[in-house]
């Protein structure tokens, strides 16, 4: 009886000490749409310099320089081996990735950098809000998502991220992708831009982050704040040179779609894309805020 009880105390102690459980790069994060976003996609050229080597629902996106490669976003812990797979499939070497960008620190984003930077030894780069959700793996208190005394939401911390600020740019050798900082989704929402050259004609790329009007239970966009950080960031993603929009899910940009005519002409290439996206984001957030109105 003694040793049982020693033993429960002891369990209690343990749980106490080290607080919630941090998560192995490699663990996978399974919920109801993991494995729906997660199936495999072949990769593909975009235009140029860039490359879809994402998943079917989970964006990645790789920018081709001369000296190395930059990858945007990870997708989940179990999407890394995919995008290191689509990286290679392509007849790139996953170990020049030099940079890796985060649009924004979820599970679903930033869930396989931790992984992906073991593959590449890259730096991981991220706007200023989200260096602590990144660090920590766990997003912070003024994310609509963030859920109290939970660990939903976590994800692998990612080990170093070096800070960018809004309007600065990352180089990797001839490419320069500026930060665009669009909070609204989390603090740290950054939309990333960068050019692709190919025949003399150079092309604006908008890596729009998501701008979906999702929280946890009880969160008002109204009362936050956030509704008008997400109004602002529409303007700013309406307001930028665009040709080709992309974004960190597939379907926000019509990915499947266009990929059936890819054919005829190239269907990435839009120039109204952004205002569009834009216009999309102020509905849904419209109908968040009658829904939160109810
Ligand atoms: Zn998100």
């Amino acid at each position: 009886m003694t040793i049982l009880r020693y033993g429960v105390i002891g369990v209690a102690l343990l749980l106490t000490a080290c607080g919630p459980r941090e998560l192995e790069p490699d663990e996978p994060i399974n919920n109801d749409n993991s494995e729906r976003w997660n199936e495999a996609q072949d990769p593909f050229r975009i235009h140029g310099n860039t490359w879809y080597v994402g998943t079917a629902g989970l964006s990645s996106i790789l920018i081709e320089t001369d000296d190395g490669l930059i990858l945007i976003d990870g997708g989940l812990p179990q999407s890394a081996p995919l995008i290191d797979a689509n990286i290679r499939n392509l007849g790139f070497d996953t170990l020049d990735v030099k940079a890796i960008l985060v649009s924004h620190a979820h599970y679903d984003h930033a869930g396989g950098v931790a992984a992906l930077q073991r593959y590449t030894d890259a730096k991981v780069f991220a706007s200023e809000p989200a260096l602590e959700p990144l660090t920590n793996g766990r997003l912070t208190v003024d994310d609509p998502q963030y859920v109290a005394d939970s660990d939903q939401g976590d994800f692998p911390a990612v080990r170093e991220v070096v800070a960018v600020g809004d309007g600065e740019v990352v180089t990797v050798g001839s490419v320069d992708v500026k930060a665009v900082y669009t909070p609204g989704h989390t603090p740290g929402s950054t939309t990333w831009t960068w050019q692709s050259c190919a025949l003399n004609v150079c092309y604006d790329v908008v890596y729009a982050d998501s701008m979906t009007a999702v929280s946890a239970e009880g969160f008002k966009f109204t009362e936050s704040g956030v509704a008008d950080k997400l109004v602002a960031s529409a303007g700013i993603i309406a307001d930028l040179d665009c040709d080709i929009l992309l974004s960190p899910h597939p379907f926000f940009f019509g990915m499947a779609d266009k990929l059936e005519r890819i054919d005829q002409g190239n269907p990435f290439i839009n120039n109204v894309g952004c205002l569009l996206y834009a216009e999309s984001s102020l509905q849904w957030l419209e109908q968040r805020l009658e829904a939160e109105r109810h």
